[in-house]
């Protein structure tokens, strides 16, 4: 496997204080994961000198692996703690899914195209993420053998909440899901509790659709 370099270390050190600490995101446990997790063996080799860029990179299928200040802001968002178990939806590269893994107890991740799915199910391998679960298959139904979940991060752009998912949550539970159309999403942050569900808007953002039977239907 390519070695995890110093140039890469490096480089990763500069993404966090450049992009993503003086972007305001404070939370310590999610700036060392972002310190720690090597972005750039989750995209092709041709796309590794990019990979701690301030953007987001194609990692196949037309799809793409999300900027880092995107994926530090909705980890963060999540508010995860050791013990949580966390639900993903579009595992893509896997690289938001190996953050979360160094911050929670157990990640479900779901990918609905199968060889993004298999990809990153054989990176985790390698990298030894024992704390991954990955599922191929339609993750707007979320995965109701395992729920519920303490958190719910989407990170494909949904035209509305899928309120199935809610259910998935515990009470006290967080979910982070991009809402708006196929252009331009605004990153919504929920937490259920006792007396129903409080929604916050984190900001605007753009991500790819989510595809399935509470998302977008495929064409
Ligand atoms: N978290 C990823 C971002 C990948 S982009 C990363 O860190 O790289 C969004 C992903 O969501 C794509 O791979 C897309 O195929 C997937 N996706 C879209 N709709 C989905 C659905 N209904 N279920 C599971 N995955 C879905």
């Amino acid at each position: 496997m390519e070695k995890d370099s110093s140039r890469y270390k490096r480089l990763r050190e500069e993404m966090v204080r450049l992009q993503i600490e003086s972007r305001g995101v404070k939370d310590s446990n999610v700036l060392s994961a972002m310190r720690k997790v090597p972005r750039h063996l989750f995209v092709s080799e041709a796309l590794m000198d990019q990979a701690y860029g301030d953007f987001p990179l194609p990692i196949g299928e037309q799809q793409t692996i999300s900027q880092p200040y995107i994926v530090a802001e909705m980890t963060q968002a999540l508010e995860l703690c050791k013990e949580d178990r966390v639900l993903e939806i579009g595992t893509g590269s896997g690289y938001q899914a190996a953050i979360l893994a160094e911050l929670a107890y157990r990640v479900y991740t779901i990918e609905r195209l199968y060889p993004l799915y298999i990809n990153a199910r054989n990176l985790f391998d390698r990298l030894h993420y024992y704390n991954i679960v990955t599922k191929y298959s339609d993750g707007t139904c979320g995965w109701e053998d395992e729920s519920p979940f303490d958190a719910i991060i989407v990170t494909a752009g949904a035209p509305e909440i899928p309120l199935n998912l809610i259910n998935q949550l515990v009470i006290g539970g967080r979910m982070v899901i991009p809402v708006g159309d196929q252009y331009v999403q605004d990153l919504i942050k929920l937490r259920r509790d006792e007396n129903g569900i409080l929604k916050t808007s984190l900001g605007g953002c753009r991500f790819v659709k989510l595809v399935g039977e509470h998302g977008w239907r495929e064409k």
